[in-house]
């Protein structure tokens, strides 16, 4: 591959709501394998930022490689981003997988068909493997015993661990975690954190956006610190949580102690 380790390549990304620019100018290299914890104030522009990585959000200036696959934005003259064509687009987002803060796991379908069902319906795997290689997801995620129940019977740690399992059926080269704990029950927060720690161990390159820090310093190799639509801060843990050098990085961890 000519860019050698490299995952994911962010470069002078811009995003503008209106008159409101959410980012920046962000520019991001990603080893593959390599793991990076996003930290920062709300409405900083981290969710903004995943977003544009698999263009649930249109960026207006910059480029976003993720793999082989790079798209550049220019909204000069007034022109809107060209978005890629469908197919482009989908292969595109196939390439991301996505865990958000609240689970949207399908409620009419049980833990298995959730994991299932992308399997099935874009990648057009048979059912009998789709159904053999979303078992095997499920006790990936230690959930192999609720194959058969229904979201609603299942508790907030577990959905999302089938979230998890659904958006690696689908065999992306990025996982993308969006506060992936953050609406769960405390006593549920280290269940989660286990798969995601266990995708690390594995060598998945991965972006979590948490209010975990103990965690973000554990399982982190690069940590991002974004304030304002701008990246303030990234490097190792031990650089940029044990020790920041700027003081907005410094006030909000201080926070967290
Ligand atoms: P974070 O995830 O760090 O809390 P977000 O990326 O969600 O930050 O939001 C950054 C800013 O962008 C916020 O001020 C938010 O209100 C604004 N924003 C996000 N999405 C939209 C949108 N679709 N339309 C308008 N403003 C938005
Ligand atoms: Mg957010």
């Amino acid at each position: 591959m000519s860019n050698g380790n490299s995952m994911i390549q962010i470069s002078n990304l811009k995003k503008a709501f209106g008159d409101h620019v959410v980012l920046k100018d962000i520019s991001i290299q990603i080893d593959k394998g390599c793991v990076v914890a996003m930290i920062g104030p709300s409405g900083s522009g981290k969710s903004t930022l995943l977003r544009c990585l698999n263009l649930l959000t249109v960026p207006d200036q910059g480029s976003v490689r993720i793999g082989e696959r790079h798209f550049d934005f220019d909204s000069k003259n007034g022109k809107k981003t060209r978005l890629p064509k469908d197919k482009e687009l989908a292969g595109f987002r196939a390439r991301t997988g996505m865990v958000f803060q609240h689970f949207n796991l399908f409620p009419h379908m049980t833990a298995l068909e959730n994991v299932m069902e992308g399997m099935v319906t874009v990648l057009r795997t048979p059912k009998a493997e789709a159904r053999t290689k979303a078992l095997a997801l499920l006790q990936k995620v230690g959930l192999a015993d609720r194959a058969g129940m229904y979201p609603q019977k299942l508790s907030g740690g577990q959905k999302q661990r089938i979230a998890i399992a659904r958006a690696l059926a689908m065999q992306p080269d990025v996982m993308l975690f969006d506060e992936a704990t953050s609406a769960l029950d405390p006593e549920l927060v280290g269940e989660v954190l286990n798969v995601i720690r266990s995708l690390a161990a594995d060598g998945m390159t991965m972006i979590l956006v948490t209010h975990e820090i103990a965690f973000a310093r554990e399982v982190a190799d690069q940590v991002v610190f974004m304030r304002d639509g701008v990246v303030v801060e990234a490097g190792p843990p031990s650089q940029v949580i044990d020790n920041p050098q700027q003081a907005a990085t410094q006030a909000f961890l201080a926070r967290f102690n």
